[in-house]
């Protein structure tokens, strides 16, 4: 199933989509290990014929599973699209971004999973003050480091005393 609109349910008012998108289907192509979507997209969606194009105006949510970049803990990252509006030009425009109809239905799934993409995180985060992992163990070799050297620089300043 993917996220279809049929013209002629369009003919005389505007109409309302809502449902989830099974993440099978909206089919994200993802390079990133950081970022899972296995979850279907919610959508809230209303749909309005204009003289040759489509408005659309509603929501889009997703949730993914991320990594933190920082300290690598699996942590839930809400995409909320909100609002979400697209302008979709119909074919036969000379549009590069005019939409094929097919038995008078479009899909609007490639335009929905190229927004989603454009606004997936680029470093997921668990939490903007995350820390990670890298800072803390460079934090503790500071100080170890620093303890090794005290060390013998007080053992040198107490034989200058006894000297
Ligand atoms: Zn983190």
């Amino acid at each position: 199933m993917s996220l279809i609109v049929n013209l002629r349910q369009l003919e005389n008012r505007n109409l309302e989509l809502g449902g989830d998108l099974p993440a099978l289907d909206l089919a994200l192509d993802l390079r990133d290990d950081m970022i899972r979507a296995t979850q279907p997209l919610h959508y809230e969606l209303e749909v309005e014929m204009l003289d040759d194009s489509l408005l659309i105006q509603g929501r889009l949510r997703l949730k993914l599973e991320c990594q933190c970049v920082r300290c690598l803990k699996d942590f839930e990252y809400e995409l909320e699209l909100d609002p979400w509006v697209l302008h979709l030009p119909l074919e036969p425009l000379e549009d590069e971004e005019a939409v094929p109809i097919k038995n008078d239905c479009v899909d609007l799934t490639p335009r929905v999973r190229e927004d989603i993409l454009l606004r997936f995180p680029q470093h997921p985060v668990c939490n903007p003050e995350c820390g990670g992992l890298k800072k803390a163990k460079v934090g503790k070799a500071l100080k170890t480091a620093g303890k090794e050297e005290s060390k013998p620089s007080a053992w040198a300043e107490l034989n200058k005393l006894k000297l």
